[in-house]
Order: C-alpha cells, then structure tokens, then sequence
C-alpha cells in the first residue's frame, strides 16, 4: 500500500470539490471516493516500475489526475452532454488510465467504458486497477487509435475523450472517425486557443461541428480547457490516415 491512505485521499478530494464548483456539483456513486482512492493507490504502487507518471505526491495525484479528469465530466454535463446517458464510451491513449479510470468511478455501471492505448504495460495496469477498484465497466484495448478506426471501432462511441496525447489538428484526426454521427468528442486541454484555430479546418473535413471551447480552473489555479466537438455528418472513409502521414502533414 502506498503512503496514500483511504483518510488522506477521502480528505484531499474534499478541499478540491470545496474549491471547485464543478467538481462539488458531481454526484458520485456511494463507493466512488472509495473506488478513487484504490486507483490512486495503485497507480503510485506501479508508477515507476511502469513508467506511467511523474506526479507522485498524494495532493497532486488528487489534483491533477482525478480532479482534472472528473470536472470535465461535470462540464460536460452542464454543456448539454450528459456521460452518465451515453451508453459507450472511449478515451484515447488513456496511459495509466486517465480519464479513463476516474470516469469509471464516478458514472453508472450503464455506461461501457474502453481505455486504448498503443502500451502494452499501460493497459495491464488499467485491468489490474479496474480490478482491485472492482469496475466492472471497463475494457483496455491495446492498439493505436488510427488502426482501431480500421478494425471495428469505427464510428461506434457516443463519446470519445483524450488528455495529453497530441495537439488537435492531429487528434482530430485520431478521434473523429472513433465518434458516431449524433456523438461528440471531448478534449482536455490546457490552453487550446492556438490549437482549436490551427484544426479548424480538420474538425470540418472529418465530419465536427465548431469547437465549443469551455474554459475553467483546477483548484489551485491551473488553467483548464475542455474542447468539445459534436459530430453531425460521418467521416470520410479515406480518414484517419497513416500516423506518419497524420502528424507530418495534418489537415487544413
Ligand atoms: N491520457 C493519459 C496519458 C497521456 S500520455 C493522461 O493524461 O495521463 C499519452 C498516451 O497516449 C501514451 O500512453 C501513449 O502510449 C498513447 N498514445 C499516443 N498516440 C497514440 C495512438 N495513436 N493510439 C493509441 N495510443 C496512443
């Protein structure tokens, strides 16, 4: 067990909802703050035999991995998107599994969540930790996001999500044709403004509407923005590309 007691973590996330509007309007299932913690636990257990983050400190796990994962989740609400409706659910190059695993913790057993990510070792860590949090909603694939829209995985999320895995002109194009038409995409960003107008020209191709921009703060004072995309018309079926094709010459 880490240094990261159930106490420590129960009384960590309750100054972050206590600074964060967003946060304190989630309403989490009765074993979620539970569910949080086992996660957290684990996740500093492995981190460094896995590589999987450098944020190691318990007020900064609670920070920066579950309450910047979970107040998306509850801006997206209030924006007219509702997770806990969705029935599938996806986050792209999810890596220890945010915010794959957070996401999990806080929605219904309804909503069937997927975590991909191109690591092998990332993706024995999300089973290991959807175990020991005993969610039974989800599934880590291992592959890359420009296959799985090849094989299978095409247009068949309500909501596909990403944190950290490329800039959007570039992860547009990963995700876009992973989103049913009637579906959205919903990217954490911390400033974004260059990046939004930069895949302007992409989002339109692949089949997005205009980027609805959602601007907010952790606690502690970061600067936040959630980027969401709705998907009105099917992506072209020449899209996504090769990777190397993708990030040499993204689309405009
Ligand atoms: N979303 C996590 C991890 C970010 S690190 C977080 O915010 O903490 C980026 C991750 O994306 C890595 O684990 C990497 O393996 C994965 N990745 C990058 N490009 C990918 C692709 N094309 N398909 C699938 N996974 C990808």
């Amino acid at each position: 067990m880490s240094s990261l007691t159930p106490d420590l973590f129960a009384s960590l996330y309750a100054r972050c909802a206590d600074a964060s509007p967003a946060l304190s309007s989630l309403a989490l299932p009765d074993n979620a703050v539970h569910r949080l913690w086992t996660v957290c636990d684990l996740l500093i257990d492995n981190a460094k035999r896995f590589n999987l983050t450098a944020i190691l400190e318990p007020e900064e796990i609670v920070r920066k991995h579950v309450a910047d994962s979970l107040i998306p989740l509850a801006l997206l609400r209030g924006n007219g998107i509702d997770p806990a409706a969705c029935r599938t659910i996806l986050d792209v190059g999810t890596g220890a599994g945010f915010p794959l695993l957070p996401w999990a913790c806080a929605l219904p057993e309804s909503v069937a969540l997927t975590g991909l990510d191109a690591t092998a070792k990332k993706i024995s860590h999300i089973r290991a930790s959807a175990e020991a949090a005993g969610l039974s909603n989800v599934a880590a694939v291992q592959g890359r996001a420009e296959e799985a829209a090849r094989e299978g995985m095409r247009e068949h999320f309500d909501l596909v999500t990403a944190r950290a895995v490329a800039a959007l002109p570039v992860l547009c194009e990963l995700c876009a044709p992973l989103v049913k038409v009637g579906g959205a995409f919903a990217a954490l960003k911390s400033h974004a403004e260059d990046e939004i107008r930069d895949a302007a020209p992409a989002a339109a191709i692949l089949g997005f509407d205009e980027a609805s921009p959602i601007a907010y703060e952790l606690p502690g004072g970061d600067a936040r923005t959630l980027v969401v995309y709705r998907k009105t018309r099917p992506t072209p079926a020449k899209y996504p590309r090769r990777y190397a094709e993708i990030t040499k010459q993204p689309l405009a």
